[in-house]
């Protein structure tokens, strides 16, 4: 049978492609991609041409199992998303665990993802992190499920949209309360690529000082309640020993 191939492509910048990641995309019989347009820049960016099959949620059942025959019949496929890691808040887990379920080959071929890119610069947590992706879109049902999120030691990652991320941190402070740090990491590796650091009580503020703040594409990461707790404890054993030592 062929290969199934998941690979990772840019989150922003072009360049940001593997080489074997090219050589793949260069040897496939077939290329799948969340949305042929986007794909097409990339392969046009990289001089490559390829047939070019839509499998995105609105067709994912009936085009995975057009792929899977594809397989079978020994042709090999390259599933790409429109940016960083297929199966991260993105499609590509049906296609793959299909094909692993027929028994035919799957291989990942890694690349940048959104989320492994801000933890990196965002200097949050001791390693340990919880990637949530996306909350929920309305009010009540995304803080009920901060609510669940919210004693854990973990630092939390999210992704959110650019119409949202104002009342999105405006929840996240509600919720976990004003004193933990958040980085609110944007446009990574982009031209106007950003990350601002700062307390949950600053965040919306900071959003709302210059209109730019809030556009473009978003990763928030949220400290964890340890790290949160841990702060506060070694705050209050400084002020039991400086008020020890009031007369
Ligand atoms: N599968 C992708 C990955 O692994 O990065 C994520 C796909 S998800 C549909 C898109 C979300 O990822 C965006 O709404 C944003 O939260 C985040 N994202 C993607 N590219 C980004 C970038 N360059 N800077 C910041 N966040 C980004």
């Amino acid at each position: 049978p062929g290969s199934l191939y998941i690979v990772g492509t840019p989150i922003g910048n072009l360049r940001d492609i593997t080489l074997r990641a090219l050589d793949i995309l260069k040897t496939v019989d077939l290329v799948a991609a969340e949305d042929t347009r986007v794909t097409q820049t990339l392969l046009n960016a990289h001089g490559l041409q390829k047939k070019l099959v839509a499998l995105h949620e609105h067709n994912e059942r009936e085009v995975t199992e057009r792929l899977i025959a594809d397989l079978a019949a020994g042709r090999s496929v390259a599933y790409v998303s429109d940016a960083g890691t297929p199966g991260v808040s993105d499609p590509g887990a049906h296609l793959a665990r299909r094909a692993r379920a027929a028994g035919l080959p799957v291989f990942a071929i890694p690349g940048p993802s959104a989320v492994a890119t801000a933890l990196s610069v965002a200097g949050i947590g001791d390693g340990r992190w919880l990637f949530y992706g996306f909350l929920p879109n309305k009010a009540a049902a995304r803080r009920k499920a901060l609510e669940t999120l919210k004693a854990l030691p973990y630092a939390l990652v999210f992704y959110e949209a650019p119409h949202r991320v104002r009342e999105c941190v405006a929840d996240l402070a509600a919720v976990l309360g004003p004193e933990r740090e958040i980085a609110i990491a944007r446009e990574l590796t982009k031209l106007f690529e950003q990350v601002h650091l700062c307390r949950l009580e600053e965040a919306e503020a900071w959003l709302a000082a210059d209109a730019n703040h809030c556009r473009g594409e978003f990763v928030l990461i949220v400290q964890g309640a340890a790290a949160q707790a841990a702060d506060a404890g070694a705050l209050r054993a400084t002020l039991e020993i400086l008020l020890a030592e009031l007369p």
